[in-house]
């Protein structure tokens, strides 16, 4: 089966390749939705192909994702409920907060990202959920975004601050956070915005020090 995908599905031109397609183009915004933020490159496998063959072919068996996550996930062997990788269309994580940020509160910032799960996981989901986290490497991806983040408002925040107090600052950071939230509120950007404005050291002036 594994050659049935190569061959007839994933191969230019091969007779399953408008599936391939469809499921390729199928992420909102062409993002990987593992990860979150990098571009679609392939298709990747839920359960692997080398260990589930006959599943090689199956629609719900195959992802958008992007090249980073498709070569970490190409060695995992799930062997207890607790190490299924997430299903980004069937795992219901329910609307609740669960990203979480804090802000490092030393010269220059950073921000560490976290799983806090929501008391409605059970104790699976939540070993799921911080697996995924943990094998993608998803609190470095997004320390490195919101560090470039807040490399593009920090002039816009010292503005604000020699106008203003710190409250300015802390009215806008909850302006975007909300603004955030309703597009992505698991995004890290959500999260980073929840953080900061949350913060009274960053408000007060350490957003200038990166
Ligand atoms: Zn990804």
């Amino acid at each position: 089966m594994e050659k049935v995908y190569t061959q007839r599905m994933a191969k230019t031109g091969a007779p399953a390749r408008d599936i391939y397609d469809e499921i390729f183009c199928s992420s909102p915004q062409g993002r990987c939705p593992l990860c979150g933020q990098r571009p679609v490159a392939t298709l990747d496998h839920h359960l692997p192909k080398a260990h589930y063959p006959a599943l090689a072919v199956a629609p719900l068996n195959l992802l958008p994702a992007c090249s980073d996550c498709n070569k970490t996930k190409l060695a995992s062997r799930p062997t207890r409920a607790e190490e299924v990788g997430l299903h980004p269309y069937y795992d219901d994580l329910g609307n609740e907060f669960w990203l979480k940020a804090q802000v490092i509160e030393r010269r220059p910032t950073a921000l560490r990202f976290s799983v806090a799960a929501p008391a409605s996981w059970n104790v699976v989901l939540t070993a799921r959920v911080e697996n995924h986290f943990r094998t993608l490497g998803l609190a470095s991806l997004y320390a490195s975004e919101a560090a470039e983040e807040l490399i593009n408002i920090r002039h816009q925040l010292i503005k604000l601050r020699a106008l203003d107090t710190a409250n300015a600052v802390r009215d806008e950071l909850e302006r975007r956070a909300q603004s955030c939230a309703l597009g992505r509120p698991n995004g890290w950007r959500a999260a980073a915005y929840r953080a900061w404005q949350a913060s009274n050291w960053f408000c007060e002036g350490g957003f200038a020090f990166a």
